[in-house]
């Protein structure tokens, strides 16, 4: 047999207990805690019941009797009397009130469940009146198994609700919103009413525009998915289909969701060449293919699309066939490589600027208007040109004595730093096998890199230390 309806609001409403022996104290706890305004008629007090005696409405001394019922929300017969407590149940029944007899199940509309009370979150067991001793089990297992913060959190969720925050249409965007790691954090301090402000502001967040047919052209970072920006992660989790650069990390690839088409268009030694090769040329089309077949479209892009990438390339196409597009830029390896070795990339004193350069691009000087010495040169695609590359800083003018650094995979797991000068640094690349993709930083900024980071020739072992 089932029990649809399970709670009954008994706040501020007369239930009448009959009865004052342990019996009778056990049922009139969980009335108490739901504010029901005990009505306790009994002519002895256990000293079970004693205790309780301060919080029961009203009290009488005396038998119970069948004019005692009429008005009750609920009626309780827990005398040590079963004829007493089956007539008490009769009456009520008649009456159309709920009425329970203790310890005997025809005569219970409903059984008093074991309750586990997380604030607003109830959690009721019920074993159909036939195992208490069950039920107590379960109810200390799930005790276990709740979290405290479930309190908070449906503190917050019914606050919210009578706001006006509710409704089926409303749901993603709650639960967008409860998971936020902000709302996480705030409710583990204890900090409920800046939660619940900041779930609110959460919640009446407009979400960005990202229609179908569009192509959001997106930088991942160079590589941590700690390093995608916000909208980064919205669009790649809201994408139909995602076009990814070979340079893209597996780990910001498992961001999407199931279901989204992830098709690799990079082509990992080619693709920052100049010259197009056919394989190039089809990333475009099916770009154009796919937003004109209505799919949310993302174009990722290792660090920022708009350097040394093929951003700007893949917006003029987009111009052209009158698709609509946005960007959304990434943190560049230019600067993520900066960070992952302390390397700031302009100094008060020491760097006025600096510029970028392709290690493609071995050609001849691009330095602007900056003196050599207080230019830094971040170049991208040099790893493998290594020793043209920074001979031919040295035919610029620059010292061969100037600091270099390779930073390799920064931010990824296995990223590596290997220090030296224009003159060394070729040979120390070679020498650690550096893998790709790699930067090159070079310029007096580099000097400090890596200190208080491993890094290849900063600390040489030293077996045998004390
Ligand atoms: N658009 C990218 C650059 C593409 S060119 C950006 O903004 O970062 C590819 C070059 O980027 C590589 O040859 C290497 O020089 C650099 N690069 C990419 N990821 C890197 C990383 N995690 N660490 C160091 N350099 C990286």
């Amino acid at each position: 047999m089932g029990y649809p309806i399970q709670l009954v609001g008994l706040e501020g409403k007369r239930v009448l207990l009959a009865g004052g022996g342990p019996v009778a104290a056990e049922k009139v706890a969980p009335l108490i805690h739901a504010g029901a305004n005990v009505h306790l008629v009994t002519p002895e007090v256990s000293a079970e019941m004693e205790e309780w005696l301060p919080k029961v409405h009203r009290f009488d001394r005396r038998l119970v009797t069948d004019e005692d019922v009429p008005g009750a929300r609920v009626v309780v017969g827990a005398t040590d009397d079963p004829a007493v407590n089956a007539r008490l149940v009769e009456v009520a029944r008649g009456l159309g009130i709920l009425a329970q007899a203790a310890d005997d199940k025809p005569n219970c509309d409903f059984y008093s469940p074991a309750i586990v009370r997380r604030g607003p979150v109830v959690m009721t067991i019920s074993t159909d009146g036939g195992s208490p001793l069950l039920a107590g089990q379960l109810r200390r297992a799930l005790e276990a198994a709740v979290p405290r913060s479930v309190t908070d959190v449906g503190e917050l969720l019914v606050r919210l609700r009578e706001r006006g925050l509710k409704g089926l249409a409303n749901r993603g965007r709650m639960l967008r919103a409860l998971f936020d790691p902000t709302i996480t954090r705030l409710v583990d301090r204890g900090a409920t009413e800046a939660a619940a402000d900041r779930l609110e502001e959460l919640f009446r967040e407009e979400e960005e525009s990202f229609e179908p047919g569009t192509v959001a052209i997106v930088g991942a970072g160079p590589g941590s998915r700690q390093l995608l920006t916000l909208r980064a992660l919205d669009r790649i989790q809201r994408a139909d289909v995602v076009l990814r650069d070979a340079l893209v990390e597996e780990e910001v690839l498992r961001l999407a969701l199931p279901g989204t088409e992830v098709i690799d268009v990079g082509r990992r030694s080619r693709a920052m060449l100049p010259n197009e090769t056919p394989a190039d040329i089809e990333r475009i089309p099916l770009m154009v293919e796919y937003a004109r077949a209505g799919k949310r479209v993302v174009r990722l892009h290792g660090g920022d699309s708009f350097v040394f990438g093929r951003g700007g390339e893949e917006v003029d196409a987009l111009r052209e066939a009158g698709i609509p597009w946005e960007i959304v830029p990434g943190v560049s390896s230019v600067l993520a490589a900066g960070a992952a070795s302390g390397t700031p990339l302009t100094k008060r004193g020491v760097a006025r600027g600096f510029t970028v350069r392709s290690g493609h691009d071995t050609g001849g000087p691009t330095r602007g208007e900056l003196p050599a010495d207080e230019e830094t040169v971040v170049v991208l695609m040099g790893l493998g040109a290594a020793d043209a590359v920074l001979a031919g800083l040295i035919a610029e003018g620059r010292s061969p004595d100037t600091p270099a650094i390779a930073v390799s995979r920064a931010s990824r797991a296995d990223e590596r730093i290997v220090a030296g000068t224009l003159a060394t640094l070729a040979a120390a690349i070679g020498a650690a096998e550096l893998p790709a993709p790699a930067t090159l930083i070079i310029g007096e900024v580099a000097r400090d890199a890596g200190r208080q980071k491993d890094h290849e020739d900063a600390a040489p072992a030293t077996a045998g230390a004390a």
